[in-house]
């Protein structure tokens, strides 16, 4: 017998009832409940009241090609009347995996020739772990067990990644990070005291890296992990060089290094991968969101041919033990390819020219009283709140200024991230127009303007 009565079946409260929400406080969110979205073309999204918004967020900074492009949803419905799945078991296969995994092979940096498709962003950091362990082994170094990731960093939230991101919620009751997961400080320009000196801040980093390589003792280091520019801390940006003086000491020390492009790659900071913006290879590097740009889900790795090799030739004719039966998906994949040709088709091209204009629209509100940095590269970018602009004080956290702030946008008719440090985090689908890039400007101003007045924020 099914357990609703009629009057329940609202869908506010069956989502109150049953759905676990991600990353969120369950008990406020069964107070506040749901706002439930309906439909959404190009870079609008609407509500169930009819609601407009400009969604600045390209939802979870995924849908970077936009909404309802005809073209991905054709390649998608084809694929499923054609061949909905396929395993990659068995020496089996299907058209689209092997297509994309070449296309990526072919514009990635440097070797990184070999893709491993995984389900999203999580289990793609999840199976670096693995591989980066099967790799050390298969060099006779299995103590190589020892990571290192830096502070506000994301790695997902897997069991093994959520301890190599670094934000304490991640951590917290979750008896994490693992022991063997190491972190430096962020890059931070905004909170560093030596932000108006880049080079002291390279310096200062790779002073810290090398030093923590010499506690653990470099023989035991595995990988070092990083995003070329930390997405869920607040959008931090590392000063030019930054990136490349930490590949240096891995490569020095042959410790692995993983570049998390889960954000940053298919556009967001200009370039396909944003590695390329920093001149580096990585020995491996993850990738998702964009790379289906949200209409399924996919992520993937991918691994330069010397820790392929070494993984294949460790291995030999036993199998390696890695896999999910949706690795590889021909659906996700017929998706990617579409999703590519619409970046390389002009929406690369778009969002260079649009995140020019949204970084020069957002450093136009540092004259406001309540904003304290605007930062950001590309289609990407952060507002950061602060209540006095010289001391760098914090919006309270426990004033729940992220809700507040939310919710405020919402009414102006913008989605953005609300972090929970009173930091705004815009990442708009790379199809924006100029007057929409404008609008997202414009609407954040008010309500800038609106938190002034409140008693409770300032
Ligand atoms: N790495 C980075 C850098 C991310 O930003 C994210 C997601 N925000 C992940 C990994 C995890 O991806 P997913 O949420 O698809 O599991």
């Amino acid at each position: 017998m099914l357990k609703h009565t009629p009057l329940a079946n609202s869908l506010s409260e069956l989502d109150r009832r049953h759905l676990v929400h991600p990353v969120s406080s369950y008990r406020g969110h069964e107070a506040r409940g749901v706002r439930v979205l309906t439909s959404a073309k190009g870079a609008t999204v609407t509500d169930a009241e009819g609601r407009e918004l400009i969604d600045g967020f390209a939802g979870l900074w995924c849908v970077n090609a936009g909404y309802g492009q005809e073209s991905v949803i054709e390649a998608a419905t084809r694929q499923m009347r054609e061949l909905p799945y396929a395993t990659g078991y068995f020496d089996l296969g299907a058209e689209a995996p092997i297509r994309l995994a070449a296309a990526l092979a072919d514009r990635a940096p440097g070797d990184l020739n070999h893709v491993y498709f995984t389900l999203g962003g999580s289990d793609a950091v999840d199976s670096t772990i693995r591989f980066v362990r099967y790799y050390w082994h298969a060099q006779g170094q299995p103590q190589r067990d020892q990571f290192i990731s830096v502070a506000s960093g994301y790695h997902g939230s897997s069991s093994m990644g959520a301890g190599l991101t670094a934000l304490p919620i991640f951590h917290e009751g979750f008896g994490l990070p693992h022991e063997g997961q190491h972190k430096i400080a962020s890059h931070d320009l905004y909170r560093n005291p030596l932000a108006d000196d880049p080079q002291a801040v390279i310096d200062a980093s790779v002073a810290e890296l090398r030093a923590k390589i010499e506690t653990i003792g470099a023989e035991r280091v595995a990988a070092f992990y990083v995003e070329p520019i930390q997405g869920s801390g607040g959008v931090l940006v590392p000063p030019p060089g930054w990136i490349k003086a930490m590949r240096e000491v891995c490569t020095e020390h042959g410790i692995l290094f993983v570049a998390d492009e889960v954000i940053t790659a298919f556009g967001r900071t200009g370039p396909l991968f944003a590695c390329e913006d920093e001149g580096i290879v990585p020995d491996l590097m993850t990738v998702a969101k964009g790379l289906t740009s949200g209409y399924v889900p996919m992520g993937a790795v991918l691994m330069s041919d010397a820790v392929y090799d070494v993984i294949a030739d460790g291995a030999g004719a036993k199998a390696v033990g890695h896999g999910f039966t949706y690795s590889a998906h021909p659906v996700s994949a017929a998706v990617g390819l579409e999703v590519l040709a619409l970046y390389e088709g002009g929406l690369l091209e778009n969002g260079r020219a649009m995140g020019a204009r949204l970084q020069a629209g957002l450093q136009g509100l540092m004259d406001h009283p309540l904003v304290g940095d605007v930062r950001g590269r590309g289609m990407l970018a952060a507002v950061e709140l602060v209540t006095d602009k010289v001391a760098k004080t914090p919006v309270p956290a426990s004033l729940n200024a992220a809700t507040r702030l939310f919710d405020r946008a919402w009414d102006q008719g913008l989605v953005v991230r609300a972090f929970p440090q009173g930091v705004f985090g815009y990442a708009p689908p790379l199809c924006c127009t100029a007057a929409e890039i404008d609008a997202i400007v414009d609407r954040t101003r008010k309500v800038l303007d609106l938190t002034l007045e409140d008693p409770e924020i300032r």
